[in-house]
């Protein structure tokens, strides 16, 4: 990291008026002001911002959901050069203000880009709500390299064609678990039986619980053993071992209701999702 200790761009006013010799003393004495931080990021959606600029939404490596606002970042080629898209793989540069919560983005490079993405409309589809639950699922900063690391995999399987539904469950459910929620399906959240009789989810709980520790008044929902079972495998294995198994159309559901519990919005993408599967006629099955 360069440290910056003379010009302040972002605020062109902030050191005194004063000339000559005293004015180079104080800005080689002042405190550190901030310093260029890069770190691989993902762009999870932007919004124009006046003429010219962009407030931009990434998930990053080392710094969480980092929200920043990049100057002239519609027309800069240089300094943005098409890199604040979705689904690019991309280093973005950017100062911390100290008396803002939004960054200030100095440029934005290209790592990678995932081009089988935009060529098929259900991974489009797909990658879109990757996105969007991302979005959600973290509020700030506190997210680690974890949740970064999960989209970054997610990505470039789905451009690598992989099958959008049990790779997007199992993301859902690794993003429960990284976010502090993991849900439990291999035995009852209640007496701990394992989950091999009658099951019924329990969002307030987290999980499963089995007939007898169902509260009375508890609104759940039954849900099958292998249902269950292949809740459990995608929740334990990599995203690249993400396989559908029996239960996948029911096991969304479950995912679809835990997220809705803990999300800060409702997930729009996911209605998108829904109506590419009906609309494409390669994904009637
Ligand atoms: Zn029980």
């Amino acid at each position: 990291m360069r440290p910056t200790a003379t010009v302040v761009h972002d605020h062109p006013r902030a050191l005194p008026a004063v000339a000559g010799v005293w004015s180079r003393c104080y800005q080689r004495a002042g405190p550190p002001v901030s310093h260029e931080i890069a770190t691989p990021a993902f762009v999870l959606r932007t919004r124009p911002y006046g003429e010219s600029d962009l407030i931009v939404t990434f998930i990053t490596e080392q710094h969480g959901k980092l929200t920043g606002i990049g100057k002239g970042a519609k027309n800069s080629k240089r300094r943005f050069p098409g890199t604040l898209q979705p689904f690019l793989h991309v280093r973005v540069v950017f100062r911390q203000r100290q008396t803002s919560d939004l960054a200030f983005l100095l440029r934005c490079e290209l790592i990678e880009a995932l081009r089988g993405i935009t060529t098929d409309v259900d991974r489009f589809a797909a990658a879109s709500y990757v996105l969007d639950v991302t979005d959600r699922m973290v509020l700030g900063r506190e997210s680690g390299a974890e949740v970064y690391t999960l989209v970054r995999e997610a990505l470039r399987l789905l451009a690598g064609g992989a099958p959008p539904d049990p790779l997007l469950r199992a993301l859902e459910l690794h993003l429960l678990c990284a976010s502090g929620w993991a849900p439990v399906f291999d035995r009852c959240r209640g007496c701990g039986a394992p989950a091999d009789t009658a099951l019924f989810l329990s969002v307030e709980r987290g999980g499963v619980l089995c007939r007898r520790c169902v509260p009375v008044g508890e609104v759940v929902h039954p849900v099958g053993a292998e249902t269950a079972a292949l809740l459990t495998r995608l929740a334990a294995e990599p995203l690249a071992q993400a396989t559908a198994g029996c239960g996948l159309e029911e096991a969304a559901r479950v995912t679809e209701e835990l997220l809705t519990a803990v999300t800060s919005g409702p997930v729009r993408s996911r209605a998108f999702l829904n109506r590419t599967r009906v609309d494409s006629p390669t994904t009637l099955r």
